[in-house]
This record gives structure tokens, sequence and C-alpha cells, in this order.
């Protein structure tokens, strides 16, 4: 009665008999959802691809970047995420890591735009990792925030994105929706309640600390 309930170290959900028998650290559902984050990566960053290929032809015609108006942002988050150390890079760091966990020797180095090949190797993985690697919760996020920041650019909506805010709170993992005009938020889990300035401080699924990292709308 007095055993620590095993919870899954992305969702902190209570792990089921049979994750708890495959000794899990994330739970299927989490494995599922970023499995389908994983394949979706390919088409998303090649639309992104192509949007960072115009943005740097704008980018010539100003000469500089100065003045580019409201898609300034998205444009330079969208040649941070194509360019050499973007999105492929971040994955491979993630393989990298599991190579080694696992023992495997490196794997080659990859082109800035393979991100077949970088997600290949994570999908192909992926159960093992949720399974057997401790620190596949930081991995998954990752994968999360990446799905998240190509996924914007793609559509390229006008409205307000959606952000989800993480509860600062000790031991807290509540979750809870706004936008980048929220004027205040309240945890779902504890009830801690944040002002306006509190809440862009935040975690979210865009990254740490909300003003720095969410795109403008
Ligand atoms: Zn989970
Ligand atoms: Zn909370």
């Amino acid at each position: 009665m007095s055993e620590a309930i095993a919870r899954c170290v992305k969702c902190r959900r209570a792990l089921w008999t049979d994750e708890l028998a495959a000794g899990c650290w994330a739970c299927r559902r989490c494995e599922e959802v970023a499995a389908r984050q994983l394949r979706e990566l390919p088409d998303l960053f090649h639309k992104a691809d192509r949007t960072a290929a115009l943005a740097k032809d704008s980018r010539t015609d100003v000469g500089g970047g100065h003045g580019a108006g409201s898609s300034a942002p998205v444009k330079i988050q969208v040649l941070s995420l194509t360019a050499n150390g973007g999105a492929v890079a971040t994955l491979q760091a993630i393989e990298d890591a599991w190579r080694a966990t696992l023992a495997w020797s490196m794997g080659e180095t990859r082109h800035r735009a393979d991100i077949d090949g970088a997600t290949g190797f994570l999908i192909n993985n992926l159960r093992w990792a949720c399974e057997s690697y401790p620190e596949i919760a930081h991995d998954l996020h990752t994968v999360a925030r990446l799905h998240g920041q190509l996924s914007s650019i793609d559509t390229g909506d006008k409205a307000l994105r959606r952000i989800i805010f993480h509860c600062a709170g000790d031991d807290c993992d509540g979750r809870f929706p706004g936008n980048i005009n929220s004027q205040y938020g309240t945890c779902p889990n504890c009830d801690a309640e944040y002002d306006r300035d509190a809440l862009m401080r935040l975690d979210s699924d865009w990254g740490p600390n909300t003003i720095r990292n969410c795109p403008a709308a």
C-alpha cells in the first residue's frame, strides 16, 4: 500500500499493468503520439524548407532582414529549423545518445535536410527508448516541440496560436491552454494562478519561456 505509484515520465499518468511488466518509462500512449509526430515531421520539414528558401530570397531583396514586417519572426524560425544545426541536428543528437546507451556505433552525420534518415532511426527504436531509456521524457518533449514549431510554419495560421502552458508549481505537471495575449491563467491541477507577466515566463509546448519561443501569430 505504501508503494509509490509508477507513472509515465512524460504525462505522469499511472502506468498500466502491461506497461509495468514491460518496464516502461513512458506510457504506450505517449509512445504513439511521438511515433505519429515523427512520421509527420518529414512532410512538415520539406514544406518549411521551401518556405525558408523563399524567405532567403526575400531577405536578399531587402538587404539584411530589417523592416521585414510581422513575418520576420516566422522567417527566422523557419531558417533556424531547416539550416545546419536545425531540426535534423536536434534529432541526430537524440539518436547519438540512444546509440551510446545501446553501445552501438555512432551513426553517420546527416545532411541538414536528411529528415527521413533522422526520423527513421528514432521511429525504429522508439519502443526500446520508451521501455528502457530513463531520459526519454526529455526527448519526447523535444520531438513535440519540433513538431509544433514546424506545424505552425506549415499552416501559416493568422489566428492567435494556442499555447499549452506548463505549471511551474513544485511537483505539479499541470497544463492549460491560452495564447500569447492571455491575461491570466489557472492551473487545473494545483489551482496556482498566473497573471500575464507570470504566464509569459512559463514553459510551454513551444519550449522554455513563452515570450521568447512562441512564434508571433
Ligand atoms: Zn505518458
Ligand atoms: Zn499546477
